[in-house]
């Protein structure tokens, strides 16, 4: 009876809120589902949590003293993750990114490489840049992420210090430049003896998560690594 009530009450929600797919926009999906099924199987997933020295962990190498580093999905011009990621980043939905770091949660609690993270540290947006979004996207994808993968969230121990011009137009070596002194460590205790797992939401040339992690690893945590949702070239 409850069962019926309750089947009852999520079909007259769904007539009053429609609900569909993000992806391919079929209405046959559960009501707290974001992606349907069918979506959900043809997300291009790397399997990189489960690979030694793969591509993430490569573009690290002689930079950043990583333990581990992932990202979820491959990036692509016109695909579902491109999708997703701007409807988080420039439309402002939250779930998208929720969903997003569920997903990467799943992958990383059943990885051998990350069971001994500790904390989670979304990498710090520009203040300028968070106050005009009204969130850090990178923090909405860490909340995700800790729903599957029980770990802690600590959200205030590192900061961005100074407004840096968008990088596009730079080359990579400016773009180092650029990066120094960008954040800082205001509260070490917080990740004080920790393997710390840093989150963002693609990585490319990995310059930010390069600076940001070399302050955090600076500030006496045991180790770091590092995952984000997608990965471009
Ligand atoms: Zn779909």
């Amino acid at each position: 009876m409850l069962a019926k009530l309750t089947a009852y009450i999520t079909d007259f929600s769904h007539f009053i809120f429609p609900h569909n797919c993000e992806g391919c926009g079929t209405d046959a999906i559960q009501q707290h589902d974001f992606l349907c099924m069918k979506c959900i199987a043809q997300l291009p997933e790397t399997g990189f949590e489960n690979i030694d020295e793969n591509p993430i962990e490569k573009i690290f190498y002689g930079r950043l003293n990583i333990q581990n580093a992932t990202a979820a999905f491959y990036f692509s011009k016109q695909s579902l993750i491109q999708h997703l990621l701007h409807q988080l980043k420039y439309r402002g939905n939250k779930e998208a990114g929720y969903f997003l770091g569920k997903m990467l949660g799943y992958q990383l609690s059943k990885s051998q490489k990350f069971k001994d993270i500790d904390t989670i540290i979304p990498l710090p947006l520009n203040p300028k840049k968070e106050l005009k979004r009204g969130y850090n996207q990178a923090a909405i994808i860490a909340e995700g992420v800790i729903s599957i993968f029980k770990k802690s969230l600590e959200t205030k121990a590192v900061i961005r210090t100074v407004f840096t011009e968008t990088q596009t137009h730079h080359n990579r070596i400016n773009r180092w430049k650029n990066m120094d002194g960008v954040f800082a460590v205001i509260n070490p205790k917080a990740i004080e003896a920790k393997h710390v797992l840093l989150i963002d939401d693609i990585i490319t040339t990995g310059a930010t998560l390069d600076a940001c992690g070399n302050t955090i690893l600076k500030s006496g945590c045991k180790s770091l690594s590092i995952a984000t949702i997608a990965y471009t070239i």
